[in-house]
C-alpha cells in the first residue's frame, strides 16, 4: 500500500469523517486487519481563518507549502487537501512538492459526470462559491455548469459554515435554511448539489435534500482509497 498524507484540521470536525472514511474504504478492499498507510497533519484552524478574512492568501500559501512539505518528507508519496476552500491554494502546494496532489474538485466532477449532472448548484464558503479556482475547474476542466445561490442565500450559506459548522454546531434551523437554497438551486436548473465545503456533510444529508447530493468529504476520501490502493 502506498502511503498518504492527510492536511487536515480545516476544520477537525471533518478530518475525523477524512480519517474515518479512508480507514472504511481500505478495509472494505482488503479486509482483515487492514486499515489505511496516512501520515495527519492536523493545523491550528483559528491563525487559517484569520489570514482567510484578511485576504492573505499569499502567506497562507506560504504556510501550506511548508505543511505540505513536511508530509513528503515524513515519507507521503500522495497529498490530500482535506478542505475545499484551501485549495485555493492547491497550485502554491503542488509547485513546492514533487507528489501528486489529489484535487478534491476533480473527484467531485469525476462522480457528477458518472451520474450523468451537467448543471451543478455549489454550496460552500465565499471563497469557494465566488472565487474562480473551484468553479472554473469544474467547468473549464470537466464542461460542468456551475451556479450559485443568489443574496441573500450566500452570505447565509457562509456564515452558517464560519459561525456553527467550523465550531462543531448542527443546528435545525440552519439545516432549513440550506435546504431552501437547495430547492432555489433546483428551480434555477441545477441537476445536483456539491456540498463544496467539507463540514456540509454534517448539516445537510441526503435524506433532507431535493437535489442528489455531492459530498466532497467522501468523494475525495474515496479518491485517497483509489490512490492508497493503486499500484
Ligand atoms: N472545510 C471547509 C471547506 O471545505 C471550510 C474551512 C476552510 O476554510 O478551510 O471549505
Amino acid at each position: 500500500m502506498r502511503t498518504l498524507g492527510l492536511l487536515g484540521g480545516m476544520t477537525w470536525h471533518s478530518t475525523v469523517d477524512y480519517y474515518r472514511l479512508v480507514n472504511e474504504g481500505v478495509y472494505a478492499r482488503l479486509g482483515g486487519a487492514h486499515s489505511a498507510s496516512l501520515l495527519l497533519l492536523s493545523v491550528d484552524f483559528a491563525p487559517v481563518e484569520d489570514l482567510q478574512r484578511q485576504g492573505d492568501w499569499v502567506g497562507l500559501g506560504r504556510r501550506m507549502g511548508e505543511w505540505a512539505r513536511t508530509l513528503e518528507a515524513a515519507g507521503a508519496q500522495g497529498l490530500v487537501i482535506c478542505t475545499n476552500t484551501m485549495h485555493r491554494l492547491a497550485e502554491d502546494v503542488a509547485r513546492v512538492v514533487s507528489i501528486p496532489l489529489l484535487h478534491i474538485a476533480d473527484a467531485t466532477a469525476v462522480e457528477a459526470r458518472r451520474l450523468g449532472m451537467g448543471r451543478l448548484g455549489l454550496l460552500g464558503t465565499r471563497y469557494t462559491m465566488e472565487q474562480d479556482f473551484y468553479r472554473g475547474r469544474l467547468e473549464r476542466d470537466h464542461g460542468l455548469e456551475v451556479i450559485i445561490p443568489e443574496e441573500p442565500d450566500r452570505t447565509r450559506v457562509h456564515e452558517v459554515i464560519y459561525g456553527e459548522l467550523v465550531h462543531g454546531e448542527v443546528k435545525e434551523s440552519s439545516r432549513r435554511a440550506y435546504v431552501a437554497v437547495i430547492e432555489a438551486l433546483k428551480a434555477r436548473g441545477a441537476e445536483g448539489v456539491v456540498l463544496g465545503c467539507t463540514e456540509i456533510p454534517l448539516l445537510v444529508r441526503a435524506q433532507d435534500s431535493p437535489l442528489p447530493l455531492l459530498d466532497t468529504t467522501a468523494l475525495h476520501a474515496a479518491a485517497a482509497v483509489e490512490f492508497l490502493l493503486a499500484g
